[in-house]
């Protein structure tokens, strides 16, 4: 029984805001980052018979707190997979998502082809940026910097015949510096890889990751803004800092090499 209770926590002890859910891969087995086919599909019928309203990042950073439970789908890296596998689950599911893409790396291998981000698009899709070509951003020469996130929101506007307001740091690195770049380079909405519920109308939209080890108790639990998840997986990002630090230092292309084997 006890178990029981503390798997259902009470909403008096939920954190308040909404989840945004950060998945990368969906089905890929050469990607250990990817959710399972199947239970994507679970997560999304789960957020269906939660009652929860699928909500964009767009609409969620122009929105005000709202009495219905709402969630937020993302994607990072743009990976094919998501195309093969998340995007008809989500058309079946009658849902949408955002996707967050480097240019410089669309219709490589392994990623999606411009084709098919149009061909998503036009079916509810939205897409945004994810840098040029998923450096760590915080870390770059100012001019460099400003290049990356400028050539990458042009190069979606061009593409897409829309704004690119939306910017998701890769590997969730982002300080004050890189805030005020990427504002200088034009955008407006800002998704990190910060564990934690958002707070509707904030420009900073916080997201939690949904991988191949969640389960769908787990799952529930992100819905439900429990905070022992939240605090748990805050918990491995601070401990793993130290040594992505030590990585980024002394062997930065470890990190920035391949942008799917790097969980954010
Ligand atoms: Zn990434």
């Amino acid at each position: 029984m006890a178990t029981r209770q503390l798997a259902q926590p009470s909403r008096r002890f939920a954190l308040r805001g909404t989840p945004f859910l950060m998945f990368h891969g969906v089905g890929a087995e050469s990607d250990r980052y990817a959710v399972e086919s199947d239970r994507f599909s679970s997560f999304l019928a789960r957020i269906r018979q939660r009652g929860f309203a699928q909500v964009s990042v767009e609409t969620f950073a122009a929105s005000q707190a709202s009495g219905t439970p709402r969630v937020g789908i993302t994607f990072d890296d743009g990976l094919l997979s998501v195309y093969e596998q998340a995007f008809p689950r989500l058309l079946a599911a009658g849902m949408s998502a955002d996707f967050f893409l480097c240019t410089a790396l669309v219709g490589t291998s392994g990623y999606l082809s411009w084709a098919q981000v149009v061909e998503m698009q036009r079916a509810g899709m939205s897409f945004h940026s994810h840098g040029h070509r998923h450096y760590y951003l915080s870390h770059l020469p100012r001019a460099l910097l400003l290049s990356e996130l400028t050539q990458s929101r042009t190069i979606l506007e061009d593409r897409l015949g829309r704004p690119a307001k939306c910017l998701a740091f890769p590997y969730g690195s982002y300080n004050r510096f890189s805030l005020d770049i990427a504002r200088e380079a034009g955008f407006e909405i800002f998704c990190t890889s910060r564990p934690w519920p958002a707070t509707a109308g904030v420009p900073l939209i916080h997201r939690i990751a949904v991988g191949q080890n969640t389960t769908l108790v787990e799952f529930d639990r992100i819905l439900d803004g429990d905070p022992f998840i939240y605090s748990r997986h805050m918990a491995r990002n601070v401990s793993l800092y130290p040594f992505k630090q030590l990585v980024l230092r002394f062997a930065p292309s470890l990190l920035g090499a391949r942008a799917n084997k790097e969980p954010a």
